[in-house]
């Protein structure tokens, strides 16, 4: 379904190219981290990866503080809606959309469901509807969940092009970064008033909440093959696995254990942290938990301590963080004989190849 573009930027796939066989493992490591290296400087000023300078997922990280509904929010829905169906973003790509219907009529179905009802009493089902005629999708092997890391799990999905998240298939893409509620008398819509949180008291059936809910539900049924999780290894409070996350209550119950074959654990650590930063270890605590919980399902795991394409990922847009700046310096000197060797070779075999 989605298209994947290569962008030139190698060095992120990283299991890919240190492979035993195509690279001697160690050597590719040094070249895969000295070509990071050298590329930050490209990354972080912008002349290889694009972001979209309003990132959507930015303002997931502050949304306990809602506004009303977002202004436009009808031409904001239906034009992104566009885009991804008509694959008008390069990194968007979906040549098969699930879209039933179109996307106005798509708006028209969301619509209904909040709009002339109390905010805080949301049906769990208000949304099936929408889901249906928009449901999220991604290849086997590519469904990457995350709990408490919305930018970088969707920019890691971007970059790499290897996993796709919720928020990158159409009802995640068009909802992400959106604020709607309802309100019952007219016009339906709140554009005036603070929506309310889910996290208010009296509100645990919140509208918005309650499509993300059911957005997840869907994309952890949709899941085949490997899956991963990326979660935040660095925070303490609440744990890495928050088992009263969205992805502990309705994604993981929802995987099909028919389908999924493996689920992959990645711990991610903050290079913003001060200190230690490995505050989360595969064998320990919360992710004890959740491997148990794995376990019990009948699904067998890996999990990874800092993977390093989400650490580039961090380094790329804070290129002069001690952390990266010593991966660097570590990595350019033996790249830089490696690369006098592999010349020097090549010159010999060349010399000699003439002279044969
Ligand atoms: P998380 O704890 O990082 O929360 C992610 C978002 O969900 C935050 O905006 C948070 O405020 C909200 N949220 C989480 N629990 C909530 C609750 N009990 N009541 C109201 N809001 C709540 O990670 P998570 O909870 O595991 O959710 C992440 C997973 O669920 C991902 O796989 C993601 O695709 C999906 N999700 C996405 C969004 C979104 O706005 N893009 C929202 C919810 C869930």
């Amino acid at each position: 379904m989605r298209t994947k573009q290569t962008l030139p930027i190698q060095g992120f796939e990283i299991e890919s190219i240190a492979t035993p066989g195509i690279f001697h493992p160690v050597m590719g490591q040094f070249l895969l981290l000295g070509s990071v290296c050298l590329f930050l400087p490209f990354l972080a000023s912008g002349h290889m990866i694009h972001y979209r300078s309003a990132d959507p997922s930015a303002s997931l990280l502050n949304s306990q503080a809602r506004g009303p509904t977002t202004s436009n929010i009808s031409d904001i829905f239906v034009g992104r809606c566009e885009e991804h169906v008509q694959c008008l973003q390069q990194d968007q790509c979906n040549t098969n959309t699930t879209l039933r219907g179109t996307c106005d009529q798509l708006w028209g179905t969301f619509v209904d469901a909040f709009a002339y009802k109390d905010p805080c009493q949301a049906g769990n089902d208000d949304y099936d509807a929408v889901i249906a005629a928009a449901m999220p999708h991604a290849n086997k092997d590519e469904s990457l969940f995350w709990s408490g890391l919305p930018k970088l799990a969707l920019n890691n999905g971007r970059v790499t092009g290897r996993y796709t998240i919720l928020e990158e298939t159409l009802p995640g893409y068009i909802a992400n970064g959106l604020t709607w509620c309802g309100q019952t008398g007219a016009p339906g819509i709140n554009y005036n008033t603070p929506c309310p949180s889910a996290y208010s008291s009296g509100c645990a059936n919140e509208t918005m909440y309650t499509f993300w809910r059911a957005a997840s539900r869907a994309f952890a049924r949709q899941a085949t093959g490997t899956i991963s999780v990326a979660l935040d290894g660095s925070r303490t409070n609440p744990p890495a696995f928050r088992n009263t996350s969205t992805f502990a209550t309705n994604e993981l119950p929802n995987l099909n254990t028919a389908a999924v074959t493996h689920v992959n654990i990645l711990l991610v650590y903050d290079i913003s942290v001060k200190g230690d930063n490995r505050r989360a270890l595969c064998d320990k605590g919360s992710i004890k938990d959740l491997q148990t919980l794995l376990t019990d399902r009948g699904f067998t795991y890996t999990c990874i301590e800092g993977p390093r394409g989400f650490k580039f990922l961090q380094c790329a847009g804070d290129p002069d963080n001690a952390r990266c700046v010593e991966a660097c310096s570590f990595a350019v000197i033996p790249n830089a004989s490696i690369a006098l060797v592999l010349a020097a070779s090549l010159l010999i075999k060349l010399v000699t190849g003439v002279r044969n």
